[in-house]
């Protein structure tokens, strides 16, 4: 059987896609990943889904994956392990440990690998990096948290940290200055790597403490983050002074002891902004990414060499549908956060998951 589209990627791209193309009845298979859900699994509440004032990341995904099988999508809690966009039509080997729904199912029902599709979207998302010390993950969702955006407002006249020092970490500083009455930015050099105009923002927002050369050791708190424990990772003279500097003037719960280069801060959060990795590497060789492996799509290029290489005379319909969520290869789409280093929401990787659709909708009709 050779399948109209496959979709790779269970998040908000991947469930959004979904839904339109199973109301265009074309009905859609998705890899949902295992575990599948993506990023938004891994929130606790979520209030700024249209539609939802408050609703739990796993409680969203579950109504959007029911909301795509009600119009006859098909669901596979499968990763998959290898795509090949080299053969038409595109092959995918997912590990097939388990069919549709996540039921296990007896290897007879099991769908051949690999699977066949005139069309792909992939939708894999991204991972925020975390610092992986057990404390960060115990708390995450309890105070620990990697998006300002979703979870600043939790954080009303509170004191915060905000780790990294490249343009997502400064940003998430200044978004939670909106919020928080204090907040901390400790980074582990003694200067941004971030954007000129993002450093002059920080230095001049008054709320905003940094905190040079420092790493941090340990989230502290049982159910709840309670505080840090930083230490000191230069001992150059230009970053004694800016610690003392720091420490000076960090008067609010900032407790050190004059023997030890560790420091604790009493903080009701802690915002991880060391970077995210899209999910792309699958597709390394196969797709154009950019060089941190983000997928890059490939509008006015599509259109050209659509009408290069098929027989229609009629190249003026090609001409007025200008693709925008196409990849480097026809015929395979792109959705999401494995496209998006900038705005990296729910509500943004549904949306172009529904472009996306549409677009495969309009590839199919000349495919
Ligand atoms: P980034 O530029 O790679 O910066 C990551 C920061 O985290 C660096 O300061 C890095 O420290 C620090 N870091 C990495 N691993 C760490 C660890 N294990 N412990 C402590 N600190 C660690 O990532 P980003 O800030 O997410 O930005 C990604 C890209 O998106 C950049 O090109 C950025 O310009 C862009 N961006 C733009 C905007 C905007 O224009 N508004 C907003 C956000 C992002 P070192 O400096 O020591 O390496």
């Amino acid at each position: 059987m050779v399948e109209n589209v496959v979709i790779i990627g269970g998040g908000p791209a991947g469930l959004s896609a979904a839904i339109y193309l199973a109301r265009a009845n074309l009905n859609p298979l998705v890899f949902a990943g295992s575990p599948p859900g993506g990023q938004l699994t891994l929130t606790s509440e979520v209030e700024n889904y249209p539609g939802f004032e408050s609703i739990l990341g796993s409680e969203l995904i579950e109504k959007m994956r029911n909301q795509a099988k009600k119009f006859g999508t098909r669901i596979v809690d499968e990763n998959v392990l290898k795509v090949d966009f080299a053969k038409k039509p595109f092959e995918i080997t997912g590990s097939v440990m388990k069919f549709f729904d996540g039921k296990q199912q007896t290897a007879k029902n099991l769908s051949p690998s690999p699977y066949l599709s005139k069309s792909i979207i992939i939708a894999t998302g991204a991972k925020a990096l975390w610092l992986n010390i057990p404390s960060e993950t115990r708390l995450r969702g309890k105070g620990v948290s990697a998006c300002a955006t979703c979870d600043g407002f939790f954080f009303r006249e509170k004191i915060v940290a905000v780790i990294g020092g490249g343009d997502t970490a400064l940003e998430e500083a200044l978004t939670l200055t909106k919020f928080a009455k204090k907040v901390y930015i400790i980074h582990r050099r003694d200067f941004f790597r971030a954007s000129k105009i993002m450093q002059e923002r920080v230095k001049e927002n008054k709320k905003i403490e940094i905190i040079w050369d420092s790493a941090v050791e340990e989230v502290l708190g049982e159910k709840r983050v309670e505080g840090i424990r930083i230490s000191q990772v230069s001992q150059s003279q230009s970053s004694r002074l800016n610690r003392s500097e720091s420490v000076k003037s960090a008067n609010t719960g900032l407790t050190g002891s004059t023997d030890s280069t560790d420091l604790t801060f009493k903080v009701d959060g802690v915002f991880i902004a060391i970077g995210h990795k899209p999910d792309t590497d699958l597709f390394k060789d196969k797709i154009e990414l950019d060089e941190k492996g983000y997928i890059l799509v490939k509008s006015v290029e599509s259109v050209k060499s659509v009408k290069s290489v098929t027989d229609s005379t009629d190249s003026t319909d090609f001409n007025r549908f200008n693709y925008q969520r196409m990849t480097s290869v026809l015929g395979v789409f792109v959705a999401g956060d494995c496209a998006d280093p900038y705005y990296r929401q729910a509500v943004t990787a549904a949306g172009t998951g529904v472009e996306a659709a549409l677009e495969v909708e309009r590839w199919l009709e000349i495919e």
